[in-house]
């Protein structure tokens, strides 16, 4: 059997975040109904072409997926669970924001085996929330964040958002101290991006947003580094910080190059050497499946030199790196010489380090992540 990771996506978010790029529905949630009926549908077509795989995580992603009512949540993933084979160990995570948080969807959620929350915190600070968009104060998510923390779930994800115009280092710091003090199990910190599509993005077009200089924002990222790892938190991957075995095995399984498929509008998926994504458009989603139609676009078979990329590419975001033995057996010497022969220049230039032969980037190349990627990747 091969190991598989499923994502789930619901669109809809009370309303979008200024920094936001994803696809969601904001406010009305519109064809709700309908969009859990084909979500079902999608999930159930698939019932015999994924009869070989081992179920090893199931994300439940948005959107934010506590915004609707619970009940539709664990339909979805017992559907799930009575068509798969899911694997014992199986890591069931929804994705939350603080305002929708209630006892009784976190008691829905866990009749159903979902053993992480991740919830969007994004700041403690309450003007730094106001100006991201965000619809509580640090009070209000400590009042929805006591209801998980006295849960059975102990395996909690806060999110947090640094290179935000108004953050200073001295606020990031108290922003990750309080941050650790409420004990979750993983931290993610991302550094701001500013996408066209996001009001930010609109913003910035307007030259009515600045963006952080990035020696300050590159300071943040440090001082992230620091401070979660002088605490518990010890780092595995560019953005990802968690307790000892608290790793989020959803990200890591794809990180380590294991196939992943995605359900419901806009989700994307990486399976048997294809790549695709389904249609961006909630509307456009529920009439294809109605009508028995594929929501499947920009489908494309990958080549060799895309998955050795790909790995390259991936592998490099986490701290244990990439496995040179097993890629030098796994792809022809061809195309791995690009990978090979630049290794010298970037270990002399001190952007990756080689321990047991597992090749990673030291704290300098995780700045130049890209510039690495570039020098390693087959073009
Ligand atoms: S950041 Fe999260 S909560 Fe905000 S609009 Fe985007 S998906 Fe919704």
């Amino acid at each position: 059997m091969k190991d598989l990771n499923i994502y789930f996506h619901i669109p809809y978010c009370k309303a979008k975040c200024r920094f936001c790029s994803f696809y969601v529905i904001p406010g009305r949630k519109s064809r709700l109904e309908e969009y859990f009926k084909a979500l079902q549908k999608e999930i159930v077509d698939h019932k015999h072409t994924l009869q070989n795989y081992n179920i090893r995580t199931i994300y439940v992603g948005g959107g934010t997926p506590s915004l609707v009512d619970s009940p539709y949540v664990v339909e979805v993933i017992n559907t799930i669970k009575s068509n798969f084979n899911i694997d014992s160990f199986c890591e069931i995570s929804i994705e939350t924001n603080p305002e929708t948080i209630t006892l009784e969807k976190i008691e829905d959620y866990l009749s159903v085996g979902v053993n992480r929350i991740s919830i969007g915190l994004q700041s403690t600070d309450d003007q730094i929330l106001k100006f991201m968009g965000r619809l509580y104060t640090f009070d209000e998510f400590k009042e929805r964040y006591e209801i998980v923390k006295n849960s059975a779930i102990s395996n909690i994800n806060l999110d947090l958002i640094f290179g935000i115009p108004g953050l200073t280092l001295e606020l990031w710091q108290q922003t990750l101290e309080k941050t650790i003090e409420l004990e979750p199990k993983h931290i993610s910190t991302y550094s701001l991006e500013i996408d066209p599509d996001s009001i930010f993005g609109y913003l910035e077009k307007r030259g009515r947003f600045k963006r952080m200089d990035d020696n300050l924002d590159r300071k943040m990222y440090k001082l992230s580094k620091k401070v979660l790892n002088n605490s518990e938190f010890f780092q595995y991957e560019i953005s990802n910080f968690a307790a000892n075995g608290y790793e989020c095995k959803h990200n890591l399984n794809i990180w380590k190059g294991q196939d992943y498929i995605g359900f419901g509008a806009s989700s994307h998926s990486r399976i048997n050497n294809m790549r695709y994504n389904n249609i961006n458009s909630l509307e456009k989603y529920i009439d294809l499946i109605n009508t028995g139609q594929s929501p499947k676009e920009n489908i494309s078979e990958l080549s060799t030199n895309d998955l050795l990329n790909e790995r390259i590419i991936l592998n490099l975001r986490t701290n244990r790196g990439i496995n040179l033995d097993q890629i030098n057996s796994e792809f022809d010497s061809e195309i791995t010489s690009n990978l090979n022969s630049n290794i010298d220049g970037l270990l002399q230039q001190k952007l990756i380090k080689i321990e047991k032969n597992y090749l990673s980037l030291t704290s300098k190349g995780q700045d130049l992540e890209n510039y690495v990627n570039l020098q390693l990747v087959n073009i």
